[in-house]
């Protein structure tokens, strides 16, 4: 399992929404809320729209959740 954290601040340059991360991404927001232990990336990205319902993966440490253009 992994730790995922979603970022508290919508990401202006990356689709201008809120981001989840796996623990250790070089990218990780400082101003984050964590998400808990999940086997999956999706499972994050779950927890993490119910939030934010515009959360998506980030595209350095969760591409399989990115959705970004
Ligand atoms: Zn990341």
């Amino acid at each position: 399992m992994a730790k995922y954290y979603v970022n508290n601040k919508q990401q202006s340059n990356s689709g201008n929404n809120h981001e989840v991360h796996r623990e250790g991404c070089y990218f990780m927001p400082s101003d984050r809320t964590s998400l808990g232990n999940f086997y999956s990336a999706q499972l994050a990205l779950d927890e993490a729209k119910k939030k934010y319902p515009d959360a998506d993966g980030c595209i350095h440490c969760c591409p399989e959740i990115n959705h970004d253009k």
